[in-house]
């Protein structure tokens, strides 16, 4: 099997009306956010992975359980999306989520047939989290959480792992217990899928300073600096959770050379976060 990897970074769906203070500790600027949901789909030698599945399309579960805005397009809908770019969610055999929030496991039943991938730290915190953690987790009155509704697939790990050539686990904790990234040879540089250890592209490169700074949603603030500095000393490319500039580019990893046959990717376009000011 070859080890080079394309990445295509799909959206699925978008909130709005967040908080700066959530994504950028201490940020006291008032502002509003708007970020993306993002799925990560990993292809190398007729494999197929995907990184991380987004949330809920389903409206009513959206109404019950959200109190900001949070849409997903028709387009947006993983089903749609896989389409576009040529995935059967059947030919997907391993699904890697970078932790256990709603926002990036709600999907994990569309790949029946994936092992999926979770650090055991990860699926201990998300049974009985703090309670102001449980939301985050997807824990509601009178409903399966998301994590809970695929566990007799899931592999476990403890720490670093080599899931395939040119594909690894690299334990990142801090924004939660267990939350970890995916370390992907690709043709044109070596990217780490983040999760939400960086969010956006401003948590990596605070105010042009070059200096990472974390988000405002964690479980151990301490180890979430010790996980960025670490990313920052290896030289990969961060591809972050929640950047518009990354779902909206698309496609990484094939340099200047793109595959016949993979659907083109889109055009490369604005950076993130968009404030409330400019919504699309
Ligand atoms: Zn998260």
């Amino acid at each position: 099997m070859t080890s080079t990897w394309v990445i295509d970074a799909v959206k699925l769906g978008e909130a709005r009306g967040l908080p700066a203070a959530d994504f950028y500790l201490q940020d006291r600027t008032q502002r509003s956010l708007s970020i993306p949901m993002t799925m990560f789909v990993l292809r190398a030698g007729g494999r197929t992975v995907v990184v991380d599945t987004g949330g809920p399309s389903d409206e009513q579960v959206i109404r019950r359980h959200h109190s900001f805005e949070y849409r997903v397009a028709p387009e947006e809908y993983p089903e749609a999306a896989l389409s576009r770019i040529g995935v059967r969610p059947a030919d997907v055999d391993l699904v890697v989520n970078t932790h256990l929030h709603w926002d990036h496991c709600s999907n994990n039943h569309l790949f029946p047939n994936a092992e999926i991938v979770v650090q055991r730290a990860e699926l201990g915190y998300a049974v009985a989290p703090c309670p102001a953690h449980l939301a985050a987790y997807g824990i509601h009155p009178g409903d399966v959480p998301p994590f809970a509704q695929w566990l007799e697939r899931v592999r476990a790990l403890d720490g670093a792992a080599r899931l395939a050539p040119g594909l690894e686990i690299v334990p990142l904790p801090g924004h939660s217990p267990g939350s970890q990234g995916v370390r992907v040879d690709a043709g044109d540089g070596t990217y780490v899928i983040t999760g939400d250890c960086v969010d956006t592209l401003e948590n990596w490169d605070h105010a042009g300073t070059g200096e990472p700074l974390p988000s405002g949603r964690f479980t151990d603030l301490p180890a979430f600096y010790s996980s960025l500095t670490m990313l920052k000393g290896t030289g990969w490319i961060p591809l972050p959770g929640h950047d518009h500039s990354i779902v909206d580019k698309g496609r990484f990893g094939t340099g200047s050379r793109l595959r016949s046959d993979m659907a083109p990717a889109t055009a490369a376009g604005p950076s993130a976060p968009r404030t409330s000011d400019d919504r699309v």
